[in-house]
């Protein structure tokens, strides 16, 4: 299917009204790399860390991490990699962490939580990352973010690394960018400092909506009851959009439904100009970018919210076979 859309490699998603949409890779694995070439995308919007430790028997010591970074980063061929520290807990348990037996994990005690629960595991992370980055740029993101706090102590953490491998002597990152992955409602609505603070903002669409419907997204019983394009939650986009435009962060999407066709354009129209989604996706959405109007979409969803439907998906629809 990738060949289909090889003859769009290397050109932009740049829609017919002239805007342009950056489109990024999800990748968790060495073996993703390739298809960052082969796929045409613009960089790593979303390296998923927790993978090289699920697969592990042993938890990975500094050297062997930071070796693994820097091979991702020299296979990323100067694109670059945005590294979200470990999201275990949840669906996610490491073979060698005692099992928490939580009622609920999924809002236990998982991802950033965890961090700064276990903070050595997380520094020895960050130590990796910055070792692995040496003369080239290091992007950080911090996952499961529900309010400022964390984030401003996840930030001082990554910020006493830096210190301490500089008064070591070891040589640097030639740049930082540190962000936070919104996929908790609270995050929408946390001080305007918290949006100040982030070279950038990614909204974790998977956790987002199913903490904002309160629909279990490992539940086959729910999971599908509640349409990304509803417009309570197409409301929430705007707030973040609204938020992070009034701070001049830049904002991208990174949940499965950035590789959805009629939700990557929905999301664009609305204001988010970087999703990041699987490598086989990217064909297929740059396809149907090129093909429309991003300001005509909007102003169709526009319409359809003041109609007081429950979801746009039937008018962008119905737009769209029109095209
Ligand atoms: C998300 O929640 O949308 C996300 C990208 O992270 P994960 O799927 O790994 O929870
Ligand atoms: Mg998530």
């Amino acid at each position: 299917a990738q060949d289909r859309y090889a003859s769009l490699r290397n050109l932009p998603a740049t829609a017919t009204c002239g805007a342009t949409v950056q489109l990024y890779m999800n990748a968790g694995l060495m073996a993703d790399l390739p298809s960052l070439d082969g796929s045409g995308a613009e960089g790593v919007g979303l390296f998923r860390t927790e993978l090289q430790f699920l697969i592990r028997s042993h938890v990975p010591r500094r050297a062997e991490l930071a070796g693994l970074y820097a091979r991702v980063m020299d296979n990323a061929h100067g694109k670059p990699v945005i590294f979200r520290t470990l999201d275990i807990g949840s669906d996610k348990v490491l073979p060698y962490m005692k099992p928490q037996d939580e009622p609920n994990p999924a809002m236990g005690w998982r991802a950033i939580r965890v961090g700064l629960d276990k903070r050595g595991v997380l520094r020895m992370q960050l130590q990796a990352l910055i070792r692995a980055s040496v003369g080239r740029p290091l992007h950080v993101m911090f996952p499961f973010i529900a309010e400022i706090g964390e984030y401003q102590d996840a930030h001082r953490i990554l910020m006493q690394e830096l210190s301490r491998e500089q008064r070591l002597g070891h040589p640097m990152p030639s740049d930082i960018r540190v962000g936070a992955m919104l996929e908790t409602p609270s995050l929408a609505f946390a001080p305007k400092r918290f949006f100040e603070m982030c070279d950038f903002v990614s909204i974790g669409g998977n956790d987002l909506k199913q903490f904002f419907f309160a629909a279990d997204r490992e539940n086959e019983r729910v999971r599908r009851r509640y349409d990304t394009l509803n417009v309570a939650f197409l409301a929430m986009l705007r707030q973040i959009i609204a938020r992070c435009e009034e701070a001049r962060v830049p904002l991208s999407f990174c949940g499965e439904d950035a590789g959805r066709p009629i939700e990557a354009l929905v999301f664009a129209a609305l204001g988010i100009r970087r999703l990041s989604m699987r490598p086989a996706s990217i064909g297929p959405v740059k396809h149907l970018i090129r093909r429309v109007s991003l300001s005509e979409l909007r102003a169709v969803i526009d319409e359809a919210e003041a109609q007081g439907l429950t979801s746009v998906r039937g008018p962008v629809t119905a737009w769209l076979a029109r095209q």
